[in-house]
């Protein structure tokens, strides 16, 4: 069976996954394990940068790469996310997450687009400066 390989990231909360799928599967479609949203992305064409905005970030590693080593990354993206994360809630907010239940409600469906769309671009951004 021929496959490929590699890590992906949820551009909602930049969660990273391991990827293993069969290199004629076209379509991508997991669920984030961190926040549980749905994560789509067509394989066969590269991103023109119109239609949805994207949902997942796929970094394709070698097919020789070891298991354990994917998981690695993994790991280690992981843990700096969760840093990131922390340290973005103290800077914007300078307060404890505690205190975001109030705050955190959406007036109207096109305001969490746009913060979806707004977090996406952060996030990927983000993760161009790191890679
Ligand atoms: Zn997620």
């Amino acid at each position: 069976m021929v496959f490929r390989q590699g890590i992906w990231a949820c551009l909602d909360c930049g969660h990273s996954h391991t990827l293993r799928i069969r290199e004629d599967v076209l379509e991508f479609d997991r669920y984030c394990r961190s926040c549980q949203r749905r994560c789509r992305q067509r394989l066969d064409r590269a991103r023109t940068g119109q239609g949805h905005p994207p949902t997942v970030l796929i970094r394709w590693r070698p097919r020789v790469m070891p298991w354990h080593a994917l998981r690695a990354e993994m790991r280690n993206r992981n843990d700096l996310n969760r840093r990131r994360r922390a340290q973005d809630i103290a800077r914007d907010h300078g307060e404890a997450l505690e205190s975001w239940d109030n705050r955190a409600g959406f007036r109207t469906a096109s305001s969490i687009v746009q913060a979806r769309a707004d977090r996406a671009q952060q996030i990927l951004e983000r993760q161009e400066e790191g890679a």
